[in-house]
């Protein structure tokens, strides 16, 4: 069961000590309380956890904090939308909104090789209107003698060149908990020029103490990638442990699922699940065309299949797009052969615009 505590009920008050008192005797209950911080108002959530199927619902409602009381299932206690379920979906973080109704696109280089490639790349991003980014500084491969990133060596200058280019947010993936503070760290050296979104990569995606560590900070939203061969309920499971943790802003990353069935793609393309995601849970729903696809070989038609999995993906509804871009990716260190080629980025951004605003058309159509 959870409850919706008046708006800013402040912890010294009557109302809140009253109300906590009586939750925290009922018997066979124990209680986690998750503090949800918006632009307006601070909302608490308390949840009861335990057999709570025998509590009156109405007595709770009576309490004197408690706004509202929602019966939840055990999945996604959180995350999850649940039966008379109003809470908002999605938040804003340095000043950029993520919802499960607006998109945001994140092109940039999946590894960070020279700052030559990094600016090229960013000074693109400008001018073509763009303030989101993802660079990879730590790279989990396949081959232990593959490039594994620059790490934390790279973070200061990268994240300089981020806001010399207006950029707003960096998705960048973490494969160990010390690498929330180097980040932590190299952005309060630089004055925080930017923001970063926190990664887990698809090979990580159960790794439970990583998650644990990333819920445990709310500096830092999160973008959690679908596990490449497991459920889509333990995935989404997944998420559930950094809001289960204190973290709730995360968004869902399909990514492909790893089968020979995909074959000549890298993963078999998975974007039918972004409806399903969004039903399911209030998470805001990204593609990753790059690592799904795998490869920049075009149709009969002059659109590469990258492209085509992108439009797929947010005419459903996606409301991110994760995509590797290099400006030589011959010369790249990692994934060159999936990267967007800088002529192509510009039809990109507008073909992204068009299928968005196709899928509002829809949703009205559906709607009325
Ligand atoms: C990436 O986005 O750079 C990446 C490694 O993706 P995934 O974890 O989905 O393979
Ligand atoms: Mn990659």
């Amino acid at each position: 069961m959870l409850l919706i505590l008046h708006p800013d009920t402040r912890k010294d008050s009557d109302a809140y000590r009253n109300t906590l008192g009586f939750l925290e005797n009922l018997p066979g209950i124990s209680i986690r309380l998750h503090e949800v911080t918006g632009q307006q108002q601070t909302l608490t959530e308390v949840y009861l956890l335990g057999d709570t199927k025998a509590l009156d619902a109405s007595e709770i409602t009576a309490l004197p904090a408690v706004e509202r009381v929602i019966r939840i299932s055990d999945d996604y206690r959180i995350l999850g939308r649940h039966k008379d379920d109003q809470r908002q979906s999605g938040f804003t973080y340095n000043g950029v909104h993520f919802g499960q109704d607006n998109l945001n696109v994140f092109a940039g280089l999946c590894a960070v090789d020279n700052p030559r490639n990094v600016e090229a790349t960013l000074k693109l991003l400008q001018e073509n209107g763009q303030i989101c980014t993802r660079m990879g500084a730590y790279k989990p491969r396949t081959n232990p003698y593959s490039f594994q990133g620059h790490g934390k060596d790279c973070l200061p200058w990268v994240f300089e060149l981020a806001g010399k280019y207006g950029i707003k947010v960096i998705a960048m993936e973490v494969t160990h908990e010390n690498h929330i503070e180097e980040i932590d760290q190299a952005l309060e050296q630089t004055g925080r020029p930017t923001g970063v979104m926190l990664q887990v990569g698809t090979r990580n995606t159960q790794n439970f103490e990583l998650l644990k560590a990333i819920g445990r900070q709310q500096t830092y939203p999160a973008l959690l990638k679908r596990g490449f061969g497991i459920t889509l309920n333990e995935s989404l499971n997944a998420a559930e442990y950094m809001a289960s943790e204190g973290n709730a802003n995360v968004v869902f990353c399909l990514r492909g699922m790893k089968t020979e069935a995909g074959n000549p793609h890298r993963n078999m393309v998975d974007f039918a699940h972004i409806p399903v995601v969004k039903r399911l849970t209030r998470m805001p729903v990204c593609v990753d065309p790059s690592h799904s696809v795998g490869l920049r070989d075009r149709a009969p038609d002059g659109i590469s299949d990258i492209v085509h999995a992108t439009a797929q993906g947010v005419i459903a509804g996606a409301n991110m797009v994760l995509v590797d871009f290099h400006p030589e990716p011959e010369k790249a260190l990692v994934d060159g052969p999936q990267a967007l080629l800088p002529g192509e980025l510009p039809a990109f951004l507008e073909d992204i615009r068009l299928c968005h605003e196709l899928y509002l058309k829809r949703q009205t159509l559906y709607r009325s």
